[in-house]
């Protein structure tokens, strides 16, 4: 097993992180009754389907799988990966099959032509398998410029990030916020967001997390915490969609 990969922690880096939320946004205005809960799963480890897409299932719901090519079959740590076949049955049901990048290679440490041709990549792969590529993209660890938001825009109708927060009426589309779903930073700020969209209803919440397993990596969470989250959704009261829908019913109701 290779090292785990982490883009740079340093304060310039997380200065500009921070810039990054304010530019090259793309603000969706909007006004609902019922709130939008959106379910991500990033990469795509194998456990997901069993323990947490299949879940979704049951209750008539359907997720956005952000899938990165070149992990295929591979066995990281977050366990063995999914299989093309896997990738195309989720398809077939349903779901979203979002872009990424086919290498996984982050924003942070690659050029950015570079990086707009591993998302091209990665989409003809997707299509020369016979799967419909989904019209969301999520960037790899999060990691986005401005320069990025705004190349990707022109081909995706969201691209979603990994900075948590409820939409309020507004969403960036070229940055989604997205709710950590990691056993490792606990459940309470996630359950929190869902509780209190009884009193926002008018919001868009979307939430992401790789592996599902008793023993997941810092990434994932545990199938009991998936059905504590599902439970929570439920008696929200919110509608589930995958990203590219819930954007499309946000913008029938653009103000
Ligand atoms: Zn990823």
């Amino acid at each position: 097993m290779t090292a785990i990969y982490e883009p740079s922690r340093s304060i310039g880096a997380k200065i500009s992180r921070r810039l990054t939320v304010y530019r090259a946004r793309r603000d969706l205005k909007f006004k609902i009754d019922r709130p939008v809960v959106s379910f991500t799963f990033d990469d795509c480890p194998k456990s997901a389907i069993t323990n947490g897409i299949s879940l979704l299932e049951n209750e008539g719901w359907h997720a956005t799988i952000y899938i990165a090519g070149g992990l295929l079959d591979v066995e990281n740590h977050h366990g063995k990966m999914m299989s093309i076949h896997d990738v195309r049955r989720l398809d077939r049901k349903g779901h979203e099959i979002g872009g990424h990048t086919f290498s996984h290679r982050d924003a942070s440490s690659t050029e950015l032509n570079r990086f707009l041709s591993d998302v091209e990549r990665n989409q003809k792969f997707l299509k020369t398998n016979g799967i419909r590529p989904g019209k969301s993209f999520a960037y790899p660890f999060g990691e986005v410029s401005p320069a990025l938001k705004t190349a990707l825009s022109k081909n995706f109708i969201g691209l979603r990030g990994i900075r948590s927060g409820i939409h309020k009426g507004v969403v960036d589309r070229n940055q989604i916020r997205s709710y950590p779903v990691f056993s490792s930073k606990g459940m309470d700020d996630v359950i929190e967001a869902i509780n209190n969209l009884k009193k926002n209803r008018s919001s868009w919440l979307t939430l992401f997390t790789h592996d599902v397993r008793q023993t997941p990596s810092d990434w994932g969470c545990t199938p009991e915490e998936m059905k504590t989250l599902i439970s929570a959704v439920k008696k929200s009261g919110a509608m589930v969609l995958p990203i590219s829908n819930a954007i499309e019913y946000l913008k029938d109701h653009e103000l």
